[in-house]
Protein backbone atom coordinates (compact mmCIF):
# COMPACT_ATOMS: atom_id res chain seq x y z
CA UNK A 1 0.00 0.00 0.00
CA UNK A 2 1.19 3.83 -0.98
CA UNK A 3 1.50 5.86 2.02
CA UNK A 4 1.49 9.42 1.93
CA UNK A 5 2.27 12.16 4.91
CA UNK A 6 0.37 15.12 4.68
CA UNK A 7 1.34 17.99 7.13
CA UNK A 8 -1.37 20.53 8.75
CA UNK A 9 -4.68 19.96 9.41
CA UNK A 10 -6.84 22.84 8.31
CA UNK A 11 -9.69 22.26 5.77
CA UNK A 12 -6.90 22.08 3.05
CA UNK A 13 -4.44 18.88 4.67
CA UNK A 14 -7.92 17.40 5.59
CA UNK A 15 -9.26 17.25 1.77
CA UNK A 16 -6.02 16.03 0.66
CA UNK A 17 -5.92 13.70 3.63
CA UNK A 18 -9.17 12.14 2.81
CA UNK A 19 -9.34 12.28 -0.73
CA UNK A 20 -6.37 10.20 -0.93
CA UNK A 21 -7.65 7.88 1.41
CA UNK A 22 -10.59 7.87 -0.63
CA UNK A 23 -8.89 6.56 -3.53
CA UNK A 24 -6.89 3.65 -1.00
CA UNK A 25 -3.91 5.09 0.22
CA UNK A 26 -2.98 5.00 3.76
CA UNK A 27 -2.58 8.75 5.03
CA UNK A 28 -0.56 9.70 8.09
CA UNK A 29 -1.89 13.58 9.04
CA UNK A 30 0.61 15.54 11.11
CA UNK A 31 -1.33 18.68 13.04
CA UNK A 32 0.39 20.59 15.37
CA UNK A 33 -2.21 21.51 17.45
CA UNK A 34 -4.69 19.09 19.14
CA UNK A 35 -7.62 19.36 17.13
CA UNK A 36 -8.12 19.74 13.27
CA UNK A 37 -9.95 22.51 11.38
CA UNK A 38 -6.91 25.15 12.08
CA UNK A 39 -8.31 28.61 11.27
CA UNK A 40 -11.62 27.32 11.78
CA UNK A 41 -12.35 26.79 15.54
CA UNK A 42 -15.14 27.78 18.26
CA UNK A 43 -13.70 27.55 22.21
CA UNK A 44 -14.72 27.96 25.39
CA UNK A 45 -13.58 30.64 28.20
CA UNK A 46 -14.95 31.13 31.57
CA UNK A 47 -15.83 34.85 31.51
CA UNK A 48 -18.30 33.72 28.23
CA UNK A 49 -21.50 31.50 29.52
CA UNK A 50 -21.63 29.89 25.87
CA UNK A 51 -19.19 28.64 23.00
CA UNK A 52 -17.85 31.04 20.51
CA UNK A 53 -16.68 30.96 17.37
CA UNK A 54 -13.00 32.50 16.25
CA UNK A 55 -14.95 34.10 14.23
CA UNK A 56 -18.25 33.72 12.15
CA UNK A 57 -17.93 31.76 9.21
CA UNK A 58 -19.77 32.35 5.89
CA UNK A 59 -19.85 29.56 3.62
CA UNK A 60 -21.68 29.48 0.13
CA UNK A 61 -23.83 27.36 -1.85
CA UNK A 62 -21.09 27.50 -4.70
CA UNK A 63 -18.41 25.69 -2.11
CA UNK A 64 -18.51 22.50 -4.30
CA UNK A 65 -15.01 21.33 -3.25
CA UNK A 66 -16.15 22.07 0.44
CA UNK A 67 -19.71 20.10 0.30
CA UNK A 68 -17.72 17.58 -1.51
CA UNK A 69 -15.33 17.10 1.68
CA UNK A 70 -18.33 17.40 4.16
CA UNK A 71 -20.26 14.48 2.01
CA UNK A 72 -17.19 12.09 2.21
CA UNK A 73 -16.55 12.54 5.73
CA UNK A 74 -20.08 11.52 6.14
CA UNK A 75 -20.50 14.64 8.15
CA UNK A 76 -24.50 15.33 9.45
CA UNK A 77 -25.71 18.59 7.73
CA UNK A 78 -25.52 20.86 10.06
CA UNK A 79 -26.24 23.93 7.76
CA UNK A 80 -28.19 26.67 7.22
CA UNK A 81 -28.82 26.94 3.47
CA UNK A 82 -30.74 30.50 2.63
CA UNK A 83 -32.08 29.15 -0.78
CA UNK A 84 -33.25 31.81 -2.56
CA UNK A 85 -30.86 34.07 -1.16
CA UNK A 86 -32.48 36.24 0.82
CA UNK A 87 -30.66 39.22 3.00
CA UNK A 88 -31.34 42.12 5.20
CA UNK A 89 -29.35 44.65 6.27
CA UNK A 90 -29.78 47.23 9.07
CA UNK A 91 -29.36 50.44 8.67
CA UNK A 92 -28.29 53.71 10.51
CA UNK A 93 -31.46 55.52 11.95
CA UNK A 94 -33.34 52.13 12.33
CA UNK A 95 -34.45 51.32 9.13
CA UNK A 96 -33.98 47.74 7.84
CA UNK A 97 -33.93 47.14 3.78
CA UNK A 98 -33.76 43.76 1.92
CA UNK A 99 -33.21 41.51 -1.48
CA UNK A 100 -35.61 38.65 -1.37
CA UNK A 101 -34.60 36.60 -4.22
CA UNK A 102 -37.30 34.24 -5.72
CA UNK A 103 -37.23 30.53 -6.16
CA UNK A 104 -37.05 30.79 -10.05
CA UNK A 105 -33.65 29.63 -11.79
CA UNK A 106 -30.26 31.58 -11.90
CA UNK A 107 -29.97 34.24 -12.76
CA UNK A 108 -33.77 35.11 -12.98
CA UNK A 109 -33.61 34.23 -9.11
CA UNK A 110 -31.39 37.57 -8.94
CA UNK A 111 -33.29 39.68 -11.51
CA UNK A 112 -36.44 39.31 -9.61
CA UNK A 113 -34.44 40.25 -6.37
CA UNK A 114 -32.96 43.42 -7.62
CA UNK A 115 -36.71 44.47 -9.30
CA UNK A 116 -38.04 43.78 -6.21
CA UNK A 117 -35.53 45.09 -3.56
CA UNK A 118 -35.79 48.52 -1.39
CA UNK A 119 -32.01 48.43 -0.53
CA UNK A 120 -30.76 50.15 -4.12
CA UNK A 121 -33.17 52.96 -6.08
CA UNK A 122 -33.55 51.99 -9.40
CA UNK A 123 -30.53 53.68 -10.73
CA UNK A 124 -28.15 52.08 -8.54
CA UNK A 125 -30.07 48.52 -9.39
CA UNK A 126 -29.27 49.40 -13.24
CA UNK A 127 -25.45 50.21 -12.44
CA UNK A 128 -25.18 47.03 -10.00
CA UNK A 129 -26.72 44.89 -12.78
CA UNK A 130 -24.53 45.92 -15.56
CA UNK A 131 -21.55 45.77 -13.45
CA UNK A 132 -22.87 42.20 -12.28
CA UNK A 133 -23.29 41.09 -15.61
CA UNK A 134 -19.36 41.83 -16.93
CA UNK A 135 -18.92 38.64 -14.83
CA UNK A 136 -21.67 36.55 -16.28
CA UNK A 137 -19.58 35.01 -18.86
CA UNK A 138 -14.95 33.77 -18.75
CA UNK A 139 -13.54 35.40 -20.62
CA UNK A 140 -14.62 38.29 -18.69
CA UNK A 141 -14.70 41.42 -20.96
CA UNK A 142 -13.08 43.95 -18.72
CA UNK A 143 -11.08 47.45 -19.99
CA UNK A 144 -7.27 46.08 -19.06
CA UNK A 145 -6.64 49.09 -16.99
CA UNK A 146 -9.29 48.04 -14.65
CA UNK A 147 -7.28 46.52 -11.63
CA UNK A 148 -8.88 46.79 -8.55
CA UNK A 149 -11.87 46.55 -7.41
CA UNK A 150 -12.33 49.98 -6.26
CA UNK A 151 -11.53 50.81 -9.94
CA UNK A 152 -14.60 48.98 -11.07
CA UNK A 153 -17.22 50.84 -8.95
CA UNK A 154 -15.84 54.07 -10.50
CA UNK A 155 -15.80 52.52 -13.62
CA UNK A 156 -19.15 51.47 -13.57
CA UNK A 157 -20.64 54.58 -11.29
CA UNK A 158 -21.88 52.56 -9.18
CA UNK A 159 -24.14 54.61 -5.88
CA UNK A 160 -23.57 55.29 -2.41
CA UNK A 161 -25.97 52.44 -1.71
CA UNK A 162 -24.88 49.91 -3.89
CA UNK A 163 -21.36 50.53 -2.58
CA UNK A 164 -22.77 50.57 0.98
CA UNK A 165 -24.70 46.99 1.35
CA UNK A 166 -23.19 45.22 -1.78
CA UNK A 167 -19.77 45.73 -2.88
CA UNK A 168 -17.80 46.59 -0.07
CA UNK A 169 -19.18 43.84 2.49
CA UNK A 170 -18.78 41.08 -0.29
CA UNK A 171 -15.63 42.35 -1.43
CA UNK A 172 -14.45 42.39 2.38
CA UNK A 173 -15.66 39.20 3.51
CA UNK A 174 -14.62 37.22 0.41
CA UNK A 175 -11.13 38.86 -0.06
CA UNK A 176 -10.27 40.26 3.44
CA UNK A 177 -9.16 43.42 2.25
CA UNK A 178 -10.28 46.47 1.19
CA UNK A 179 -11.85 47.42 -2.28
CA UNK A 180 -8.91 49.91 -2.79
CA UNK A 181 -6.89 46.70 -2.80
CA UNK A 182 -8.75 43.53 -4.37
CA UNK A 183 -7.38 42.71 -7.63
CA UNK A 184 -10.57 42.74 -9.63
CA UNK A 185 -9.88 39.22 -11.49
CA UNK A 186 -9.88 37.15 -8.12
CA UNK A 187 -13.43 39.11 -6.81
CA UNK A 188 -15.06 38.53 -10.24
CA UNK A 189 -13.95 34.97 -10.12
CA UNK A 190 -15.79 34.86 -6.62
CA UNK A 191 -19.10 36.87 -8.38
CA UNK A 192 -19.06 34.50 -11.29
CA UNK A 193 -19.25 31.59 -9.28
CA UNK A 194 -21.87 32.86 -6.89
CA UNK A 195 -24.14 34.32 -9.56
CA UNK A 196 -23.71 33.25 -12.45
CA UNK A 197 -23.99 29.20 -12.12
CA UNK A 198 -27.11 27.76 -10.36
CA UNK A 199 -29.35 29.25 -8.22
CA UNK A 200 -28.30 27.48 -4.85
CA UNK A 201 -24.82 28.40 -6.15
CA UNK A 202 -25.74 32.10 -4.10
CA UNK A 203 -27.34 31.04 -1.44
CA UNK A 204 -25.61 31.74 1.84
CA UNK A 205 -24.81 29.17 4.46
CA UNK A 206 -24.48 29.18 7.79
CA UNK A 207 -23.00 26.66 10.22
CA UNK A 208 -25.58 25.36 12.92
CA UNK A 209 -23.01 24.16 15.22
CA UNK A 210 -20.26 26.22 17.26
CA UNK A 211 -17.47 26.10 14.03
CA UNK A 212 -15.37 23.06 16.53
CA UNK A 213 -18.48 20.49 15.52
CA UNK A 214 -18.72 20.71 12.02
CA UNK A 215 -17.17 17.72 11.10
CA UNK A 216 -13.54 17.07 11.81
CA UNK A 217 -14.24 14.67 14.33
CA UNK A 218 -14.77 12.17 11.40
CA UNK A 219 -11.38 12.32 10.13
CA UNK A 220 -9.39 9.57 11.92
CA UNK A 221 -11.66 7.00 11.40
CA UNK A 222 -11.91 8.20 7.91
CA UNK A 223 -8.31 7.64 7.30
CA UNK A 224 -8.11 4.76 9.74
CA UNK A 225 -9.99 2.61 7.25
CA UNK A 226 -7.10 2.73 4.96
CA UNK A 227 -3.96 2.07 8.14
CA UNK A 228 -3.61 6.01 8.48
CA UNK A 229 -4.28 8.23 11.49
CA UNK A 230 -4.38 12.03 12.78
CA UNK A 231 -1.12 12.39 14.68
CA UNK A 232 -1.83 15.29 17.19
CA UNK A 233 0.51 17.65 18.47
CA UNK A 234 3.06 16.65 16.29
CA UNK A 235 3.98 19.92 14.75
CA UNK A 236 6.75 19.54 12.29
CA UNK A 237 10.16 21.49 13.02
CA UNK A 238 11.83 20.06 9.83
CA UNK A 239 12.13 18.95 6.45
CA UNK A 240 14.77 17.12 4.23
CA UNK A 241 14.18 16.26 1.01
CA UNK A 242 15.86 14.87 -2.48
CA UNK A 243 15.37 13.62 -5.40
CA UNK A 244 13.44 10.62 -4.22
CA UNK A 245 12.54 10.57 -0.60
CA UNK A 246 11.91 12.80 2.12
CA UNK A 247 11.46 13.19 5.92
CA UNK A 248 9.98 15.04 8.17
CA UNK A 249 11.19 15.25 12.08
CA UNK A 250 8.21 16.53 14.74
CA UNK A 251 8.40 18.10 18.20
CA UNK A 252 7.77 15.04 19.85
CA UNK A 253 10.86 13.62 18.16
CA UNK A 254 9.05 11.37 15.66
CA UNK A 255 10.92 11.28 12.36
CA UNK A 256 7.74 10.58 9.16
CA UNK A 257 8.30 9.20 5.62
CA UNK A 258 6.55 8.05 2.74
CA UNK A 259 6.10 7.76 -1.25
CA UNK A 260 4.72 11.36 -1.06
CA UNK A 261 4.23 14.57 0.89
CA UNK A 262 2.11 16.87 0.91
CA UNK A 263 2.60 20.45 3.20
CA UNK A 264 -1.12 22.42 4.26
CA UNK A 265 0.52 24.67 6.35
CA UNK A 266 0.48 28.65 6.43
CA UNK A 267 3.08 30.31 4.09
CA UNK A 268 5.63 31.74 6.83
CA UNK A 269 5.71 28.18 8.81
CA UNK A 270 6.63 26.46 5.21
CA UNK A 271 8.94 28.82 4.26
CA UNK A 272 10.76 28.96 7.90
CA UNK A 273 10.74 24.96 7.66
CA UNK A 274 12.13 24.76 3.74
CA UNK A 275 15.40 23.91 2.94
CA UNK A 276 18.27 25.88 1.77
CA UNK A 277 17.71 24.49 -1.87
CA UNK A 278 17.95 27.30 -4.05
CA UNK A 279 14.07 27.34 -4.44
CA UNK A 280 14.13 31.02 -4.00
CA UNK A 281 10.02 31.66 -4.53
CA UNK A 282 9.55 29.47 -0.94
CA UNK A 283 11.59 32.20 0.63
CA UNK A 284 9.43 35.16 -0.16
CA UNK A 285 6.05 33.73 1.07
CA UNK A 286 6.40 35.80 3.85
CA UNK A 287 5.72 38.83 2.15
CA UNK A 288 2.01 37.21 1.59
CA UNK A 289 1.01 39.28 4.56
CA UNK A 290 -1.34 38.90 7.07
CA UNK A 291 -5.02 40.53 7.01
CA UNK A 292 -7.37 40.40 9.98
CA UNK A 293 -10.61 39.54 10.98
CA UNK A 294 -11.96 40.79 14.18
CA UNK A 295 -15.47 39.69 16.08
CA UNK A 296 -17.20 40.79 19.00
CA UNK A 297 -19.64 38.31 20.63
CA UNK A 298 -22.38 39.58 22.76
CA UNK A 299 -25.21 38.18 24.54
CA UNK A 300 -28.12 40.77 25.11
CA UNK A 301 -31.17 40.73 27.51
CA UNK A 302 -33.66 40.66 24.69
CA UNK A 303 -34.14 39.82 21.21
CA UNK A 304 -33.49 41.93 18.62
CA UNK A 305 -34.25 40.11 15.49
CA UNK A 306 -34.88 36.59 14.25
CA UNK A 307 -32.91 35.81 10.49
CA UNK A 308 -29.59 34.15 10.60
CA UNK A 309 -27.51 36.75 9.59
CA UNK A 310 -28.13 40.65 8.78
CA UNK A 311 -25.96 43.13 7.42
CA UNK A 312 -25.00 46.09 9.15
CA UNK A 313 -25.21 48.84 6.23
CA UNK A 314 -22.43 51.31 6.45
CA UNK A 315 -20.89 49.86 9.76
CA UNK A 316 -17.23 48.93 10.15
CA UNK A 317 -18.54 45.55 11.42
CA UNK A 318 -20.27 44.19 8.41
CA UNK A 319 -22.51 40.96 8.94
CA UNK A 320 -24.19 40.52 12.57
CA UNK A 321 -24.75 36.37 12.97
CA UNK A 322 -28.30 35.19 14.81
CA UNK A 323 -26.87 32.35 17.18
CA UNK A 324 -30.08 31.85 18.62
CA UNK A 325 -31.32 30.72 14.96
CA UNK A 326 -27.81 29.20 14.13
CA UNK A 327 -27.34 27.04 16.62
CA UNK A 328 -30.73 27.01 18.59
CA UNK A 329 -28.99 28.54 21.32
CA UNK A 330 -31.42 28.96 24.78
CA UNK A 331 -29.32 30.82 27.10
CA UNK A 332 -31.66 33.67 27.46
CA UNK A 333 -31.62 36.79 25.76
CA UNK A 334 -29.77 37.23 22.43
CA UNK A 335 -26.79 35.90 21.30
CA UNK A 336 -25.28 37.80 18.31
CA UNK A 337 -21.32 37.33 16.27
CA UNK A 338 -20.32 40.53 14.74
CA UNK A 339 -17.50 40.52 12.24
CA UNK A 340 -15.36 43.04 10.41
CA UNK A 341 -13.14 41.65 7.91
CA UNK A 342 -10.02 43.59 6.47
CA UNK A 343 -9.74 45.04 10.08
CA UNK A 344 -6.38 46.44 9.72
CA UNK A 345 -7.82 49.65 10.94
CA UNK A 346 -9.93 48.15 14.07
CA UNK A 347 -6.84 45.82 14.85
CA UNK A 348 -4.99 47.75 17.58
CA UNK A 349 -7.98 48.44 19.30
CA UNK A 350 -8.37 47.57 22.75
CA UNK A 351 -11.53 44.78 23.29
CA UNK A 352 -13.26 47.35 25.10
CA UNK A 353 -13.11 50.47 22.26
CA UNK A 354 -14.34 46.86 20.28
CA UNK A 355 -17.14 46.17 22.08
CA UNK A 356 -18.46 49.91 22.27
CA UNK A 357 -18.04 49.91 18.28
CA UNK A 358 -19.65 46.76 18.28
CA UNK A 359 -22.68 47.91 20.28
CA UNK A 360 -23.06 51.59 18.93
CA UNK A 361 -23.28 50.04 15.40
CA UNK A 362 -25.74 47.50 16.22
CA UNK A 363 -27.64 50.61 18.58
CA UNK A 364 -27.63 52.90 15.91
CA UNK A 365 -29.08 50.65 13.27
CA UNK A 366 -32.47 49.85 15.29
CA UNK A 367 -35.18 51.85 15.58
CA UNK A 368 -35.14 54.27 18.84
CA UNK A 369 -37.58 52.94 20.81
CA UNK A 370 -35.65 49.66 20.83
CA UNK A 371 -33.57 49.44 24.12
CA UNK A 372 -30.90 46.69 25.68
CA UNK A 373 -28.56 45.62 28.20
CA UNK A 374 -25.04 43.78 27.53
CA UNK A 375 -25.01 40.98 29.38
CA UNK A 376 -21.71 39.38 28.51
CA UNK A 377 -19.17 40.76 25.60
CA UNK A 378 -16.64 38.84 24.25
CA UNK A 379 -13.86 40.00 21.17
CA UNK A 380 -11.80 37.58 19.36
CA UNK A 381 -9.26 38.92 16.96
CA UNK A 382 -7.70 36.86 14.12
CA UNK A 383 -4.29 39.02 13.28
CA UNK A 384 -3.62 36.15 10.45
CA UNK A 385 -6.72 35.77 9.42
CA UNK A 386 -6.12 35.42 5.47
CA UNK A 387 -2.73 36.96 3.48
CA UNK A 388 -3.45 40.13 1.61
CA UNK A 389 -4.56 39.00 -2.02
CA UNK A 390 -3.55 42.11 -3.94
CA UNK A 391 -1.60 43.07 -7.59
CA UNK A 392 1.25 42.54 -6.12
CA UNK A 393 1.07 39.53 -4.13
CA UNK A 394 -0.62 38.00 -6.81
CA UNK A 395 2.37 36.56 -8.07
CA UNK A 396 3.69 35.17 -5.00
CA UNK A 397 0.66 32.44 -4.69
CA UNK A 398 2.84 29.32 -5.36
CA UNK A 399 1.05 26.35 -7.88
CA UNK A 400 0.41 23.28 -5.76
CA UNK A 401 3.81 22.15 -7.35
CA UNK A 402 7.24 22.22 -5.96
CA UNK A 403 10.77 21.41 -7.38
CA UNK A 404 10.12 17.54 -5.87
CA UNK A 405 7.22 15.56 -7.67
CA UNK A 406 6.56 13.36 -4.65
CA UNK A 407 6.25 17.05 -2.70
CA UNK A 408 3.12 18.66 -2.94
CA UNK A 409 1.64 22.03 -1.52
CA UNK A 410 -1.57 23.00 -0.33
CA UNK A 411 -3.72 25.98 1.31
CA UNK A 412 -5.81 28.50 1.13
CA UNK A 413 -2.93 31.02 -0.37
CA UNK A 414 -1.70 28.67 -3.23
CA UNK A 415 -2.43 29.55 -6.71
CA UNK A 416 -6.11 28.37 -6.82
CA UNK A 417 -7.63 31.67 -8.26
CA UNK A 418 -9.98 32.14 -5.32
CA UNK A 419 -9.72 33.97 -2.20
CA UNK A 420 -8.51 32.61 0.96
CA UNK A 421 -11.61 31.23 2.09
CA UNK A 422 -12.43 27.63 3.06
CA UNK A 423 -13.37 26.45 -0.49
CA UNK A 424 -10.05 28.06 -1.78
CA UNK A 425 -8.39 25.60 0.93
CA UNK A 426 -10.86 22.59 -0.23
CA UNK A 427 -9.94 23.14 -3.98
CA UNK A 428 -6.30 23.34 -3.56
CA UNK A 429 -6.16 20.46 -0.71
CA UNK A 430 -8.35 18.25 -3.96
CA UNK A 431 -6.13 19.38 -6.30
CA UNK A 432 -3.10 18.28 -4.60
CA UNK A 433 -4.25 15.34 -3.46
CA UNK A 434 -4.64 14.25 -7.33
CA UNK A 435 -1.78 15.32 -8.46
CA UNK A 436 0.00 13.32 -6.08
CA UNK A 437 -2.33 10.34 -6.94
CA UNK A 438 -0.74 10.79 -10.17
CA UNK A 439 2.53 10.90 -9.31
CA UNK A 440 1.78 7.96 -7.63
CA UNK A 441 0.64 5.75 -10.54
CA UNK A 442 3.36 6.98 -12.45
CA UNK A 443 5.81 5.68 -10.15
CA UNK A 444 7.03 1.77 -9.14
C1 LIG B 1 -11.84 34.89 11.82
C2 LIG B 1 -11.88 34.27 10.46
C3 LIG B 1 -13.02 34.37 9.69
C4 LIG B 1 -13.06 33.79 8.42
N1 LIG B 1 -14.23 33.85 7.71
C5 LIG B 1 -14.35 33.10 6.60
C6 LIG B 1 -15.61 32.99 5.97
O1 LIG B 1 -16.59 33.61 6.40
N2 LIG B 1 -15.71 32.17 4.87
C7 LIG B 1 -14.64 31.47 4.40
O2 LIG B 1 -14.79 30.69 3.45
N3 LIG B 1 -13.41 31.58 4.97
C8 LIG B 1 -13.24 32.37 6.06
N4 LIG B 1 -12.03 32.46 6.67
C9 LIG B 1 -10.85 31.86 6.03
C10 LIG B 1 -10.75 30.35 6.29
O3 LIG B 1 -10.86 30.09 7.67
C11 LIG B 1 -9.39 29.87 5.78
O4 LIG B 1 -9.26 30.24 4.43
C12 LIG B 1 -9.23 28.35 5.84
O5 LIG B 1 -9.64 27.84 7.08
C13 LIG B 1 -7.75 28.01 5.60
O6 LIG B 1 -7.55 26.62 5.67
P1 LIG B 1 -6.10 26.03 5.45
O7 LIG B 1 -6.21 24.56 5.63
O8 LIG B 1 -5.54 26.52 4.17
O9 LIG B 1 -5.16 26.66 6.58
P2 LIG B 1 -5.23 26.53 8.17
O10 LIG B 1 -6.65 26.48 8.60
O11 LIG B 1 -4.39 27.62 8.70
O12 LIG B 1 -4.56 25.13 8.48
C14 LIG B 1 -3.18 24.95 8.63
C15 LIG B 1 -2.95 23.91 9.71
O13 LIG B 1 -1.56 23.61 9.76
C16 LIG B 1 -1.19 23.45 11.11
N5 LIG B 1 0.26 23.65 11.18
C17 LIG B 1 0.96 24.79 11.02
N6 LIG B 1 2.28 24.57 11.09
C18 LIG B 1 2.41 23.23 11.31
C19 LIG B 1 3.55 22.38 11.48
N7 LIG B 1 4.80 22.86 11.45
N8 LIG B 1 3.34 21.06 11.68
C20 LIG B 1 2.08 20.56 11.73
N9 LIG B 1 0.97 21.32 11.57
C21 LIG B 1 1.14 22.64 11.36
C22 LIG B 1 -2.02 24.49 11.85
O14 LIG B 1 -2.13 24.20 13.23
C23 LIG B 1 -3.35 24.39 11.10
O15 LIG B 1 -4.21 23.43 11.70
C24 LIG B 1 -11.92 33.09 7.91
C25 LIG B 1 -10.77 33.01 8.68
C26 LIG B 1 -10.73 33.57 9.93
C27 LIG B 1 -9.48 33.45 10.75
Amino acid sequence: MRKVIVVGGGFAGVAAATALAEKGVQVDLLESRGSLGGRVYSTDNPSFPAPFDNGPHLLMGCYHETWKLLKRLGAPDTFHKIDPLNLSWLCPGGQKVSLQCAPLPAPLHLVWGLLTTNAFSWKEKVSLTKALLLFSKKPFSLNPEIKTVAQLLDFTHQGPQARERFWIPLCNAVMNVPVEMAPLAGFGEVLHRVFFGSRKDSSLVVAGKPLSDIGFKQTPAYLKKQDGAVHFHEGVQSFKVSKDSFEVLTRLGNTYTGDALIWAVPPSSLSALWPSDGWEKIKTLPQLGKSPIISVHLILSRSLFSEQLAGLSGGRFEWVFNRNANWGWKGGGQYLSLVASAAEPLAKQTEKELVDLAVKELKTRLPTSVTFEVLHAKATREMAATFIWTEETDRLRLSTETPYPHVRLAGDWTATGLPATIEGACLSGHTAAQKTWEHLNQTP
